[in-house]
Parts: structure tokens; sequence; C-alpha cells
């Protein structure tokens, strides 16, 4: 398996060669050359395997430069009750991403069982355990540099935190993320850690890491990785959770099966269009926006818009206040013909007319054919959400899963099973459940005390020059 670079320039590359690294050079983002197919023999087989087992078999197809029994071996570490059970021990939550019905027809596939109570751990514990192997193979270190919008952040310092060979420099937008978020990162302790929060949003965060890596000198003298959405190890382990959906669906009698994503940097649901890709029979790909909805407006209506930090707003799904969603061009890619020329093209309109349009280019088709469709949710919406899930089952969802559910009734047709991913539990999430229920969450054990406990993080302004003078001083 070589990977190549949306934006046609970089030499074919390896999976541990791309692992460590977050833009190719030429400014894109890696692809494999081609996806790896299943057919329906292999999906028969899967069915009764244990999620670590599954992950191992997809991840071996995009990871031929490791041992086949080394990647086994850390998906059987790391996919165990004990890592995303919550501390609870009961068989549902040792299947690691249970399904749940709503009603026939509506089911949730629960992804936020693991330590930061996201759905990002599912990808990010497994990418410690990848880093820390090739790493202690090449006797060498990494400087983790990352922008999040609140969970990323604390997904990746949890996987990475006391790892050898690791430090982790994590942007955040000063003020912005929930305090339970907030607590959740700035209470790490360990010295690899290191958390700055930035007077901006998150665009801000994400703009200023892409300068550094954009210094190619800098990126290369201070060894700068990735572990934001853009890191294709990330997106390959989501692709699991896909089959693990389909197969559970299916094995309870649905028959065209759809997976409605609440989304952001659209990372989350790129694994789903590989999965897709792949051969999973994954009838359409429902996207959720909240009022950032660049990527509503672009299914809709072909037009392309990304917005500028001004024009973003913060919302009460704030992991999706995103305008400029980093994985998109990916799927662009696929949509051009995977001709980095014509994906260079548009990016370059992009880049001198703040849009593209493929409305009258040959590319409509591919786009119409995608099987994606979309909307989105508001505050309004999400509390509604909340309030009438709650009623009818006791169920609590977050926000950002509200608006996937919202989403997901509102596109679903009849005789479509559609399965919503749960992309956070709400205890992250307080206010806004008690402004639509009137109560406080429950909170998993071990997590009462969180806010109470020391905070270390360093406010900074969003000075490309003094983030790099930072990390120099430490790395
Ligand atoms: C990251 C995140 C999202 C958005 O996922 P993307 O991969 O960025 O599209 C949605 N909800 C929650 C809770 C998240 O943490």
């Amino acid at each position: 398996m070589r990977y190549v670079s949306t934006r046609g320039g970089t030499a074919l590359r390896r999976f541990t060669d791309i692992l460590l690294e977050g833009l190719a050079e030429d400014g894109g983002l890696f692809l494999p050359e081609s996806y790896p197919q299943v057919g329906s023999a292999e999906l028969a087989a899967w069915r009764q395997l244990p999620y670590a087992d599954l992950a191992a078999e997809i991840l071996a197809r995009f990871t031929d430069d490791l041992l086949r029994a080394e990647v086994a071996s850390i998906c059987r570490a790391i996919y165990t009750a004990s890592v995303y059970g919550n501390g609870r021990a009961d068989s549902d939550f040792a299947q690691i991403a249970p399904l749940r019905w709503l009603e026939p027809g509506l089911a949730l596939l629960e992804l936020s069982n693991g330590p930061t109570l996201a759905f990002k751990d599912t990808a990010m514990q497994l990418l410690g355990a990848l880093f820390e192997r090739v790493l202690a193979e090449r006797g060498a270190t990494l400087n983790i540099l990352g922008a999040t919008a609140g969970d990323t952040g604390s997904a990746a310092e949890y996987a990475l935190r006391g790892r050898a060979g690791l430090r982790v420099f994590m942007l955040s937008p000063h003020g912005r993320m929930s305090a339970f978020q907030r607590a959740q990162m700035f209470s790490l302790q360990d010295a690899n850690i290191h958390n700055l929060a930035v007077r901006g949003v998150f665009d801000d965060c994400q703009d200023m890491v892409k300068a550094v890596n954009g210094d190619a000198a800098f990126k290369a003298r201070y060894r700068i990785g990735a572990v934001n959405s853009i890191n294709w190890g990330r997106i390959v382990a989501q692709v699991v959770y896909y089959f693990k959906g389909w197969l559970a669906a299916t094995a309870a009698g649905a028959g065209r099966v759809s997976v409605c994503v609440p989304s952001g940097n659209f990372g989350n649901i790129l694994a789903g269009w590989i999965a897709k890709q792949m051969g999973l029979p994954i009838h359409r790909l429902l996207l959720a926006t909240n009022e950032n909805n660049v990527l509503d407006e672009f299914f809709r209506s072909a037009r392309y818009r990304p917005r500028a930090a001004a024009e973003t707003y913060a919302t009460s799904s704030p992991s999706m206040d995103i305008s400029k969603a980093s994985n998109f061009e990916r799927f662009v890619y696929d949509l051009v013909g995977r001709d980095g020329a014509a994906l260079r093209a548009l990016w370059d309109e992009l880049s001198t007319q703040g849009s593209f349009d493929l409305n009258g280019t040959p590319y409509l088709s591919a786009l119409r054919a995608s099987g994606f469709a979309s909307a989105t949710s508001t505050h309004a919406d999400r509390l509604r959400t909340i309030r009438a899930e709650y009623e009818r089952g006791g169920l609590i969802v977050d926000p950002h899963t509200a608006d996937g559910l919202k989403v997901a009734r509102e596109l679903r047709q009849p005789g479509e099973t559609v399965i919503c991913l749960e992309t956070a539990l709400p205890a992250k999430f307080a206010e806004t459940i008690v402004e639509a229920t009137g109560r406080a969450p429950e909170r998993p054990a071990g997590y009462a005390d969180l806010e109470s406990r020391p905070q270390r993080f360093e406010v900074i302004d969003t000075d490309v020059e003094a983030l790099k003078d930072y990390i120099a001083a430490r790395a």
C-alpha cells in the first residue's frame, strides 16, 4: 500500500512514513493510492469478530509495512473493555462500539466510552500505541503540534501522556471550550503535555499549526508531527466502526443502512466515505452541521464557500464550530477522479475567489452520485432533540449527537435504517443539557472532581513566531 498526496506533488510513501506527519510536502493530504476492496465473503466472515480483531483485519489492509501480528496485538491491547468501558463491566461495553436502537430504523452507535468520553478516543488511543511503536523502532522522538476545538486535544493528550519519545503542544481557542473540556485537558500534569490557549477561534489555531508546518526547515529541525484530524492513522482507525455498525445493524435485520454523522472537520464522515469506497454497502452518508453550515451548503448547492474565523459562530455544539473543514480536500480529490492537478485548480480558485462551484463542471455528476445528503441543526433544534429523546426513553444525548439525531430524523426515508454516530457523552456539555432538560447529566465514575483539579496551561496570541519560539525552547 502506497500513499499519494491530494495535490499530486509528492513521491509515493508508506504507512509508517505518513503516520508521523501532517500535511504532505506539497501542502496536500495523504491518501492511499487506491482503496482496498472488501467483498461479501469477508463481510460475512467478519460478522462474528470482536472489535479488536475487526480493527486488525481492516487496518492490516492499509499498513502492509507493519507486521500483521503486530497490528493485531496493538489492536487487542487498545480495544479492551478496560479502556472503553468507562469503568462499566457489562457485556455491551465490552463490544467497544455497541449499537443502541432508539426505535425501528434508528439506532445510535456508541463511540464515546473511552477515557475522554468522545468518539475521538477510538482512533487516538490506537494512534498513541502506533506512534510509540514506530518511534522506538527508529530511535526517534516527535513533537506533536495540534489544534483542537475541544475533543481532539484531550483525546490526543490522554493517548500520548507519558509515552516515550513524544511531546504534545496543543492549541485551543481560549474561552471557547466547555468547563469540562478545559478541565479535562488542562488538569493533566504530565511533563510531556503542553496546553496553549490561543486568543482566537479554532480556525486561528488550525491556521497557526498549518503555518508552522509550512516552514519546512523548522518542521524538520524540531521533528513536528500531528495528531489532528488530518492524520491518516486516525481516519483509517475510524473506518473500522462503520463496518462494526453496518454488521450489527444488518445482523438485527436492517436492509438499507445509512449513517448520519455530526460533522466539523469532515474527518469522521470521511472515514464513512472510505468504508463505502472499500465496498461496505452504506446506502447514504448523512452529514449534520450546526449553525456553521458550510458543508451543508456545499452538499445542497455544489458551491463551496468556507468562512473566515470572524464568521464562525460559537455554538452549543462547539466541536463542530468549524468553517474550513480540513479533511474536505480528501473527499474532493476523490470527486475529481483523483486528479491532483484538478484538485489544485479548485484550491487555487478557493484562494483567489474565496469559493469554488462544481455546477457546470464534469464533477457535478460524481457529487450527485456520492450518496451524501445533509442538513443543519440549530441551538433550538439541539435543545428540542435532547428534551424529546429524554422524554421518550430517558436517554440523554450530548449536543453534537443531538445535531446528528435531528438530521437523521429529518432525512430518513421509508425503509431506510439510519445509524447515528454518538460523538460524545452528555457529561462533557452539562450546561446545554441543563438548559434542555432541567437536570445535570450523570458523570461516569472517576470524573466527579474534574474541575477542581489544578490546571496547567498558557495563554498566547495568534502569533506564529511566538509559537515557534515556545516550541523551540522546549523541544
Ligand atoms: C470532533 C467532534 C465532532 C466532529 O468530527 P469531525 O471528524 O471533525 O467531523 C463532532 N462531535 C464531537 C463531540 C467531536 O468531538
